[in-house]
């Protein structure tokens, strides 16, 4: 079961379920990433890191 809202992913306020971020958080009403697609950025920008992190080490030796 689910509320019928949910909570913005940035400060925690609750926001109408569906939207991700509040309007403070989102002034100008942007589509806002779901909470998977934010997710799925978060690990895609640590793996990057994490990439660039190990050939910058293979570079150096
Ligand atoms: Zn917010």
């Amino acid at each position: 079961m689910r509320w019928s809202s949910d909570r913005c992913m940035r400060c925690g306020v609750v926001v109408p379920w569906g939207r991700s971020v509040c309007r403070r958080c989102n002034p100008a009403d942007l589509p806002s990433p779901s909470p998977t697609q934010y997710h799925a950025t978060v690990f895609l920008s640590v793996l990057a890191a994490v990439l660039v992190f190990t050939v910058v080490l293979l570079v150096r030796g």
